[in-house]
């Protein structure tokens, strides 16, 4: 494995943080602290601030075919690197190596989609309908920009911004979670080394994490924050971005339904429910938050969800057949705890799991919970655990009722053999994404977010760049 990366990365170069302050990074399988890296404070974001302004000029005339490439040269890297990158991950976040090496792939993705679009930014000219001017329209990058990421995904939440930002022409400062920032400082890492030039991502690892960015969104230098992480954050930093009028994507919360209709096949939705609710131990926005399934079928789904679930292996992520690793750390376990025994105390039955193990490391067992009463906390709260919480429903017009009862709108899943009814229960949800017999929606091809308080915006896709780009448009007169 080569040098682990701890320092900031500023203006291309790796420097201590201005007071030295350092922070602990710790492996959640153990406990034990895997890394000190550098813990920035407000002087160290208003130098990367600095290198951000100051390169932007010149790297929005990089022509796109320069920046396509190094997007490219940096999505092969990654990918030759995939077993050191995965095992990394694992140990500061805690997700099995198979699930890293797949996050791995995911993250690459980004970059090779945003190569291709970088040299597909489109403009447009015409004579406008009173024939006595011309419109020339051109797209621009945005500016600097502040990406602020969370800890569940730590490579592919980083690519899914900088990808496009890179692609688009904006120069950026990446604040990763303090949980997770080796992946992050590996992946400037990669990226210098992919060519890109000085200045265009800074990398700000900080645990004061209000300290180094209300400056930045108030001050007026930051015209973009791309924010992924909780709906309470969000809300704060929107406010903090009204100030100086930055422009926002933000990728927040969930609350996902998972619907099983009596007319579906159970083996596709029991598969469908393993990836919706175990992908990344349930740590994760699209993660199946509450199961409607039909009365009829629910006893069976339940019986057979509780079976896949109790047969997998709990562990720390790095050892070969772990299929479940730690959660983030104990207070995310201490939350799951809590909502689990007031599921429990409001009735629910717990069909597997429920109880926390002894010994070291956060881990939490798949628990599968039936007769969920609709009061119970986490029918409101993600869980971000591997709980799944089964609720019984009799007709489609109550389960929509019940699924958009909720403040957030990221995604749901609906399992139905019936074309029709798929679609139009699809259709009824109040959400960004749908998976229709599937578990799995995340695809950088596809435009990934949410509606109502999960988010504005998109990321991926073929709109994605566009949340890095601005419109500029000339008259010119007809002479
Ligand atoms: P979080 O607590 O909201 O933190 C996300 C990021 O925001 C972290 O880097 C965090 O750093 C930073 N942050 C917190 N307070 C801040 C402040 N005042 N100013 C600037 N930055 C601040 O969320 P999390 O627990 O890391 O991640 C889980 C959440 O992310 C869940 O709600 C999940 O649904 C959401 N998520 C959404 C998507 C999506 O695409 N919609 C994808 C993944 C995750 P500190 O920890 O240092 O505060």
């Amino acid at each position: 494995m080569t040098e682990v990366l701890n320092q900031l990365f500023i203006g291309g170069a790796w420097v201590d943080a201005a007071d030295g302050a350092t922070m602990p990074v710790d492996d959640p399988a153990t406990g034990e602290i895997l890394s000190q890296v550098a813990d920035a404070g407000a002087k160290d974001a208003r130098l990367a601030e600095e290198a951000a302004v100051q390169a932007q000029a010149e790297w929005a005339r990089t022509a796109p075919r320069a920046r396509s490439e190094i997007l490219r040269r940096a999505h092969e890297i990654i990918l030759e690197r995939t077993d050191e990158l995965a095992r990394l991950m694992t140990s500061e976040m805690g997700k099995p190596l198979a699930e890293a090496r797949g996050e791995v792939a995911y993250a690459a993705e980004f970059f090779r989609w945003f190569s291709e679009e970088a040299v597909r930014i489109d403009g447009g000219c015409g004579t406008l309908p009173d024939g006595r001017n011309r419109m020339f329209l051109s797209r621009r990058p945005v500016g600097p920009c502040l990406l602020i990421t969370p800890w569940n995904f730590p490579l592919a939440m980083g690519t899914r911004k900088i990808g496009p930002a890179i692609a688009a022409g904006c120069t950026m400062i990446l604040k990763p979670a303090p949980q997770t920032p080796l992946s992050s400082l590996a992946l400037a890492g990669i990226l210098k080394e992919a060519g890109l030039p000085d200045g265009v991502l800074n990398v700000v690892t900080t645990s004061r994490a209000g300290e180094v960015c209300e400056p930045l969104l108030r001050g007026g230098r930051i015209r973009k924050l791309s924010f992924t992480g909780s709906t309470a954050v969000g809300r704060l930093l929107l406010a903090q971005c009204a100030d100086a009028v930055v422009r926002t994507s933000m990728e927040l919360g969930g609350n996902a339904p998972f619907i099983v209709f009596d007319d579906a096949d159970l083996d596709v939705a029991v598969d469908g429910a393993m990836v919706a609710k175990m992908r990344n131990m349930g740590e994760a926005c699209t993660a199946a938050n509450r199961f409607f399934v039909h009365r009829s079928v629910a006893e069976e789904f339940g019986r057979r969800l509780a079976e896949r679930m109790g047969a997998l292996e709990v562990g720390p992520g790095t050892r070969d057949g772990v299929d479940v690793g730690p959660l983030i750390d104990i207070v995310g376990r201490a939350k799951v705890e809590e909502l689990v025994a007031d599921a429990v105390e409001r009735g629910a039955e717990v069909l597997v799991g429920g109880q926390t193990p002894e010994g070291p490391g956060c881990f939490y067992p798949p628990t599968v919970l039936a007769e969920v009463s609709p009061e119970s906390r986490l029918m409101d709260t993600e869980i971000f655990g591997p709980v799944a919480a089964i609720l019984t429903f009799d007709d489609e017009d109550e389960v929509l009722r019940r699924a958009n009862d909720t403040p957030w709108g990221l995604v749901g899943y609906v399992f139905t053999e019936g074309l029709d009814r798929g679609l139009r229960v699809s259709e009824g949800l109040e959400v960004g994404m749908v998976g229709l017999n599937t578990g799995l929606v995340s695809n950088p091809a596809a435009p990934f977010g949410g509606v109502k308080q999960s988010g504005l915006g998109r990321e991926g896709g073929r709109v994605g760049i566009d949340e890095f780009l601005e419109y500029q448009y000339i008259a010119v007169p007809v002479r």
